[in-house]
């Protein structure tokens, strides 16, 4: 068994950590927490023994009748791998603390690439996390969703360019801090965006623009995707090509999903928790042939993408398994593939 300490429990912590307990290889054996506040207590009440990540602090949870299993540094000595989930930067000034331990760790996509050893996803490129790593990044949500598209088109046809238009939600739904609330802003306003240069830490050779524009919207981000191919294959076969991936949802018309909104209520409907979805979404009657370029519409939601990625960077960084062992198990133990 695998013994994994989650530092950070926040948006992506505590679904990686309800991810980690739900593997038959994996052992969560505790979560580190700054605050005492609702998700400490909804920690406790799982049962995952529970860590002051600021030492100092370890008294506001006693007071708050939070009982501790210990300091950070306690679950980071006896973990075989720590997940840091913490907020971006953070995971950067935790890494003396890991490497103090000798315990291999992984970071979030909020961090800079040169952080860490190798930026990881689990579809484009597992087995190089697998190679005297120990610390590795999984990308940001939507690096995630781009690479798990690109990476069947460029095995398959080639990709000679690909220009891509986020649309970002302003927040995720708990972050009231964020905005824009009446507004729609290039975000950034200098082009490309940092998620094509992202993408490239993952597939090197692909040529990618990408611009960003924010919106007043927090279920997930919309991607508006070009991508010129180096064949010409009809858009029935990209649809068949695409629709294979177990991580790539094709949103049939008949469904009548008509956007995010309705992409969420379905997850909801169907017991997801949280109501994640974990694929990218792609809307199959979008995915059109012009030529050699491809054009398509696809929603990722970015509470939730990564996780799969998270449990697969935990076998691929202790060199657990092979990757398609690795994808099916999380696939099948987390219900992903719709
Ligand atoms: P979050 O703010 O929801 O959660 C971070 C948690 O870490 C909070 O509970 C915070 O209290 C805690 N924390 C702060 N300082 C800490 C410390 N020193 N030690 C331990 N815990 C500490 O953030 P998030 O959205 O979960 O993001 C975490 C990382 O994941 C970031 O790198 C982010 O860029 C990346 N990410 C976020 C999303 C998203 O949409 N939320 C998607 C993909 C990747």
């Amino acid at each position: 068994m695998i013994q994994v300490g989650v530092n950070g429990y926040g948006t992506i912590g505590k679904r990686v950590a309800d991810a980690v307990a739900a593997q038959p290889d994996m052992k969560l054996i505790g979560v580190a927490k700054t605050r005492p506040n609702f998700e400490a207590e909804a920690a406790v009440r799982k049962g995952y023994p529970l860590y002051a990540a600021i030492p100092d602090r370890a008294d506001q949870f006693r007071d708050a009748g939070i009982d501790l299993a210990g300091e950070v540094e306690d679950m980071v000595m006896t973990a075989d791998v720590v997940v840091d989930t913490t907020p971006s930067g953070i995971g950067a000034d935790n890494c003396d603390l890991y490497e103090r331990y000798d315990t291999p760790a992984i970071l979030q996509g909020g961090e800079d690439a040169d952080v860490a050893d190798v930026s990881f996803n689990a579809r484009a490129n597992y087995d190089l996390a697998r190679d005297d790593v120990d610390v590795a990044r999984v990308v940001s949500c939507n690096t995630t969703g781009l690479s798990r598209l690109l990476a069947p088109l460029v095995e398959a046809y080639g990709v000679e360019k690909a220009r891509v238009t986020l649309v970002r939600r302003g927040g995720d739904p708990g972050q009231t801090s964020r905005g824009p609330i009446n507004d729609i802003l290039p975000d950034p306003v200098t082009v490309p965006s940092h998620h094509g240069p992202d993408v490239n830490t993952i597939i090197p050779d692909v040529d990618i623009d990408t611009l960003g524009v924010k919106v007043p919207a927090t279920l997930m981000h919309l991607h508006s995707v070009n991508v010129t191919l180096e064949a010409e294959p009809s858009a029935a076969e990209v649809r068949e090509l695409l629709g294979a991936e177990s991580r790539l949802f094709l949103v049939p018309e008949e469904t009548g999903i008509d956007g995010t909104g309705k992409l969420k209520e379905f997850a909801m409907d169907t017991g997801r928790p949280r109501g994640d979805l974990w694929e990218n979404c792609i809307w199959e009657d979008s995915i059109s042939m012009e030529g050699d370029d491809l054009y398509l519409f696809q929603s990722i939601h970015q509470e939730s993408d990564v996780i799969p990625e998270n449990i697969d960077a935990i076998r691929a960084l202790l060199d657990w398994e092979d990757r398609e062992t690795s994808m099916r198990i999380t696939d099948e133990t987390l219900g992903v593939g719709l």
